[in-house]
């Protein structure tokens, strides 16, 4: 069960890869107009590496030498597997509806529109939604107190951090538009928060 819950959590990373590896190619050669990059916002994102990928890797070759493991059982799997397939539908159409304005940090696009459709007619923040998924998952699929919830604490800081960063540097930009976007829209979770 253990490495089955693995496998499945594996083949979910090298499909985010993937998704994510042209959207990285392209953002290269777009031109920045906004930098509102910092050392913090950085430092989050390599923490997110090291809570989503590296972790359950160190786990798996049995570096935690069995510190605190649970137990694993099958709802769980299934239950990992839905959510995982949640994230990485949403980690698509979120990707897909933002096109050219993405960016790994905190960037506005020479360009740069203002989306308002698709899943950004719902929430503001689809794409972190998707991370935050991510982390769930890799709590049911990784039997490990420690590996298994280090992606979720570190997608919560990352997120944390960013929110509002994020919407001041768009309201900056964007300002009254964006203003009547936040006005209909929640962060998350569609109508809740
Ligand atoms: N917070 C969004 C986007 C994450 S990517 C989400 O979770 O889906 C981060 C970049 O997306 C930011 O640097 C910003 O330039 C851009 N961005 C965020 N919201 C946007 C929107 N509604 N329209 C266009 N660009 C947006």
């Amino acid at each position: 069960m253990i490495r089955t819950s693995f496998i499945i959590w594996a083949l979910m990373l090298v499909t985010w890869c993937a998704m994510r590896y042209p959207a990285m190619r392209r953002a290269r050669r777009q031109k920045t107009r906004v930098d509102r990059r910092s050392t913090l916002d950085i430092s989050l994102l390599v923490t997110c590496t090291v809570g989503l990928v590296v972790m359950p890797i160190v786990w798996r070759l049995g570096i935690f030498d069995g510190l605190a493991d649970r137990r694993q059982g099958i709802v769980l799997v299934i239950l990992g597997t839905l959510t995982g397939i949640a994230f990485l539908w949403l980690f698509r159409r979120s990707h897909k509806d933002l096109g050219k304005n993405w960016s790994v940090t905190l960037e506005v696009r020479e360009g740069h529109q203002l989306v308002t459709g698709g899943v950004y007619a719902h929430v503001r923040h689809p794409m972190y939604a998707s991370f935050l998924l991510w982390g769930i998952t890799q709590a049911l699929l990784i039997p490990n107190w420690i590996a298994g919830l280090a992606g979720l604490v570190a997608v919560m800081a990352l997120y944390a951090v960013r929110q509002s960063r994020e919407e001041a540097m768009m309201r900056d930009t964007f300002g009254a538009e964006y203003d009547a976007y936040c006005a209909r829209t929640k962060r998350l979770l569609p109508g809740v928060f």
